[in-house]
């Protein structure tokens, strides 16, 4: 059985793939955090190593060793923690697309498929994105790689133009909630965790993004009440962390602050995503007129995108955080 939630037409694309016998040597899974790649790839691996009658089985030793990540012939890479700080690098390193290729070049240990699942594609340094071209250039058979990306445009043209792209977007809301209540989540929790979601099934459940969530939404509404110094304090602390992991989740969760007050000024209540901070954002929402708002939003979808086009994180954070409105404390 597929455990992939939703996409029907990329687990079809794959079954028919598998069934015809015709699987491509490299798949490039696209789609923004947690949208399912992961779920996809790992089902991948098992329906083409699975030794049931309808792959994948879940239930067969292969099936089984896959995930627990204890299968010959299934290879996960992805970041490793640095051994001397213990947190996780910024780069996939030339070491482990070595390790990979020479995996690559034997046959499969026991006579299914090698499967490399690259987790977070366009985090492979330059050597080791040119060593995995060199191993995607001369396939072995039985040898499958599954690069996955929520970033395709920084990875290399060389490297995706040898794989087959299979794009997941963003799930249908309600099919996130309907995920959600299967899994004994409580209706009204559901309705919630759904529209932080983003389309995103993963993102639903996992409680470090719920915890970083809390994080951001508590600076977003103590900003507003923040002088120059303890803003421009915040945003070199966000630009630091955002040289290093590339990341600007916290950015589209302020944004999601901003649109919630943006809607309740607007008179929809209803359409507010963090609505389990109802009571701060309608205080909030008293307090701005709508142009501050809308001027809050244009500041941050402002530094959002400079951080697309490379400017000084630390100077499109710095204009953002002095451009939004203060309230009194
Ligand atoms: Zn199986």
């Amino acid at each position: 059985m597929w455990r992939t939630v939703g996409h029907p037409q990329a687990v079809s694309y794959l079954e028919r793939s598998l069934g015809s016998g015709r699987m491509a040597h490299a798949y490039l899974l696209v789609g923004q955090r947690h949208v399912g790649k992961g779920t996809l790839a790992q089902d991948t691996a098992r329906a083409l190593n699975c030794q049931g009658e309808s792959p994948p089985c879940g239930a067969c030793s292969a099936c089984e060793r896959i995930d627990r990540g204890t299968h010959p012939d299934v290879l996960r890479v992805g970041l490793l923690s640095d051994e001397k700080t213990g947190r996780p690098r910024t780069e996939i390193s030339i070491d482990q697309m070595r390790e990979v290729a020479s995996l690559a070049a034997l046959p499969p240990y026991e006579g299914g498929h090698r499967v490399f699942i690259i987790d977070g594609a366009e985090l492979l340094s330059t050597e080791a994105a040119n060593a995995l071209l060199k191993t995607l250039e001369e396939p072995s058979p039985k040898v499958v790689f599954l690069l996955l990306s929520a970033a395709e445009g920084i990875l290399l043209p060389t490297v995706t133009s040898r794989c087959q792209r299979v794009e997941l977007r963003p799930l249908p809301a309600q099919e996130v909630a309907g995920f959600l209540e299967a899994t004994g989540m409580d209706p009204e929790e559901a309705q919630l965790r759904m529209r932080l979601s983003n389309g995103s099934p993963g993102r639903a459940l996992d409680q470090e993004f719920l915890s970083r969530r809390g994080e951001a939404l508590a600076q977003a509404e103590a900003m507003l009440s923040q002088g120059s110094w303890d803003r421009l304090a915040l945003a070199a602390e966000r630009a630091a962390s955002y040289d290093k992991e590339r990341d600007a989740e916290f950015l589209d969760l302020w944004l999601g602050w901003w649109r919630d007050l943006l809607l309740l000024r607007a008179g929809c209540p209803d359409a507010v995503a963090n609505a389990d901070h109802a009571a701060a954002l309608e205080r909030t929402a008293r307090a701005l007129s709508l142009s501050q708002i809308k001027g809050a939003i244009h500041s941050l979808r402002a530094a959002a995108e400079g951080l697309r086009h490379h400017a000084s994180p630390r100077l499109a954070l710095e204009v953002m955080v002095l451009n939004l409105p203060h309230l009194e404390a």
